[in-house]
């Protein structure tokens, strides 16, 4: 049997994508597909046998251009974006709540603001896709594109540490080695949030004083067009 998620992993930006199949109709979906890597992608794609239906931002990123353009224009596949991430040229702009099926596959949206105004989570089964609202013992930063450490903590606490302790977590990077947790570890063990308060979790993300991100000027009028080039 093949397996019917695949972590795939972009070294130079320490980026995670996501595929996802339905083994019965051949679909599949791909999160946070990057631009470097669209050759591996669609090689993937090709060795397994495989359709694109989807593919699906988490938020519109600062670190990598996505391949979503790309990928769209050689398979055909719907470019799917959360509807608060202004990616005007996605062909579906998915709001909290809404279901994203792809044979009998089914993808939920959960909108997870913080980290940027626009990031969304997507549960399939029982995997969670956090973008980079929730990392592996750490969160996505809160100091730029309407990035807000309150709402990021209302996110994470109300939204995501309600599902099942059982719920596998997938980030949207990793930098230190990690490739999947659960909900009941990072509600226990994450030293971003666990026991913090919301007050005492904004205070923490205000004093990060993080570097800027070395393509963000780049990377997000990119990705606002998914990657395409302009015109
Ligand atoms: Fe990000």
């Amino acid at each position: 049997m093949s397996l019917p998620l695949i972590q795939l992993f972009d070294a130079v930006s320490s980026t995670y994508t996501y595929l996802l199949r339905d083994e019965a109709s051949g679909e599949a979906a791909l999160i946070d597909p990057v631009d470097t890597q669209a050759e591996r992608d669609l090689a993937l794609l090709e060795r397994e046998g495989l359709k694109l239906r989807y593919t699906l931002e988490t938020h519109t990123h600062a670190d990598h251009i996505t391949s979503a353009g790309r990928l769209r224009r050689l398979t055909g596949a719907t470019a799917v974006a959360p509807a608060g991430c202004s990616i005007g040229s996605a062909d579906l702009q998915v709001l909290d709540g809404e279901l994203i099926g792809f044979g009998k596959e089914v993808i939920r949206v959960i909108n997870t603001p913080g980290h940027t105004a626009g990031s969304a989570s997507y549960l399939w089964r029982d995997n969670l896709f956090t973008g980079d609202a929730l990392l592996i013992m750490g969160c996505g930063r809160t100091d730029f594109q309407g990035g807000d450490a309150g709402a990021l903590y209302d996110s994470v606490t109300q939204r995501l540490f309600t599902l099942p302790d059982d719920t596998r977590v997938w980030p949207g990077h990793d930098y230190k080695g990690f490739t999947m947790s659960t909900i009941g570890r990072e509600k226990r063990h994450n030293p971003r949030l666990a026991g913090k308060t919301r007050e005492q979790f904004i205070e923490l993300m205000d004093k990060l004083d993080l570097p800027r991100p070395k393509l963000m000027e780049v990377a997000v009028p990119a990705n606002r067009r998914l990657g395409a080039p302009h015109g």
